[in-house]
């Protein structure tokens, strides 16, 4: 790990901790959480000895962002997440303009508490502003619940909301809420995701109704005057989310906690998702990785592509001429180029129904590169 400094690309990078705990699992969900919160306070802990080994491996680095997710860190003693944040600033140079998010599950007083702790952003998971759909996916919050967090988010930060469309249950009227909840309250930044649907499970609607709802939420936010930076995330007013930027940028960040990754330089790594197996080892001192390589040209060329298209800027070629001298996009993409891709002022980027048909797009960007590898 000592050459971890040396690989580093900049001098400032993105923090990401992972908070693994919900007091109740939402149907849908995929990320890495747990409810039994008998090990909670332990947890911490070993995620207090993480920070402390990479600011001794980063001694100089400065912390442009913090990102507080999970999970739900709204449902850990409020104790713990001050903690934390004390030991990220004694130990890390943070930036002045520094950005700090915390997600939260709509908790009017738990977003009140946050204003304390120079939180400067408040990510809501409001999913959708339809009372059944939320009771019928297990979300402990009702709409009443979401506006009162707002408010108070407001109050004091940016205020970005997460829509979820394709749940179950979901109906026309459940994205003309959504849509009337985003020009009533205009919050800076609002994400709207499209939820991968498992034929098996009961009650999903079928996904062209879905893929149309998404279009029609996106369209409106659209002509609330937001601007689609990223494919599934619009902001107002420049209100970009920095932190996520420098994943969609392939610049540098750690990640720390359960199943959190990071990217330092050419660095890829991802954190065990084995609770135990996270706090024992941390407790020997040691780091526990799930996945840790060193991206070669090519592994590090898809990335900064695939990452880099989904942004409306699109991609440096500049960027990827470094990674990968002989890039060339034109003679590469020759047929894609007009229709689905575009180079404007030296940057690679979709078009407008790239935009619209980006994983399959994408797709086909990736499964080129890798072939013109294979002829290098
Ligand atoms: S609150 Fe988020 S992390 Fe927790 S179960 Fe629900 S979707 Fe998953």
């Amino acid at each position: 790990m000592e050459s971890v400094s040396s690989a580093l690309v900049s001098e400032s990078i993105g923090l990401y901790l992972h908070v693994p705990f919900c007091k109740r699992r939402c149907t849908y969900c995929d990320f890495v959480s747990f409810t039994d919160f008998s090990q909670v306070k332990e947890y911490f802990e070993a995620l207090w000895r993480e920070i402390e080994l990479w600011s001794r491996f980063l001694p100089t680095i400065r912390v442009e962002t913090i990102y507080v997710g999970g999970g739900s860190p709204s449902d850990v003693p409020f104790e713990l997440l001050e903690r934390t944040f004390l030991r990220v600033q004694d130990l890390f140079v943070l930036t002045e303009d520094f950005e700090f998010t915390v997600e939260v599950n709509p908790s009017c007083e738990f977003v009140e508490r946050l204003r304390f702790l120079n939180v400067n952003r408040v990510s809501i998971g409001l999913q959708a502003a339809d009372e059944a759909v939320l009771e019928r996916v297990k979300r402990r919050h009702s709409v009443g619940d979401f506006f009162k967090a707002f408010e108070a988010a407001k109050s004091f930060a940016k205020v970005n909301v997460d829509f979820i469309v394709g749940l179950p249950g979901e109906s026309d009227r459940t994205i003309e809420n959504d849509v009337r909840v985003v020009e009533t309250l205009r919050p800076d930044h609002v994400s709207i995701y499209l939820l991968e649907t498992h034929e098996e499970e009961p009650g999903n609607v079928v996904n062209e109704v879905v893929e149309n709802r998404y279009e029609r939420f996106v369209e409106a936010v659209k002509a609330m005057g937001y601007d689609r930076y990223e494919i599934s995330n619009f902001a107002l007013d420049n209100s970009f989310c920095k932190h996520n930027l420098k994943y969609w940028r392939n610049q540098d960040y750690i990640g720390l906690g359960v199943a959190a990754g990071g990217h330092l330089g050419r660095i890829r790594y991802v954190n065990s998702p084995r609770l135990e197996e996270y706090i024992s080892k941390l407790k020997e001192g040691d780091l526990v990785f799930d996945y840790f390589s060193r991206n070669d040209d090519l592994q590090e060329l898809k990335e900064t592509i695939f990452m880099g298209l989904r942004l409306s800027e699109g991609v440096n070629i500049e960027k990827l001429r470094q990674i990968w001298g002989k890039f060339d996009p034109y003679e590469l993409f020759h047929d894609l180029l007009g229709e689905f891709l575009e180079i404007e002022d030296g940057f690679l980027k979709l078009t407008k129904r790239g935009f619209d048909l980006s994983a399959r797009v994408l797709a086909d960007v990736i499964d080129r590169v890798s072939l013109m590898a294979v002829g290098r």
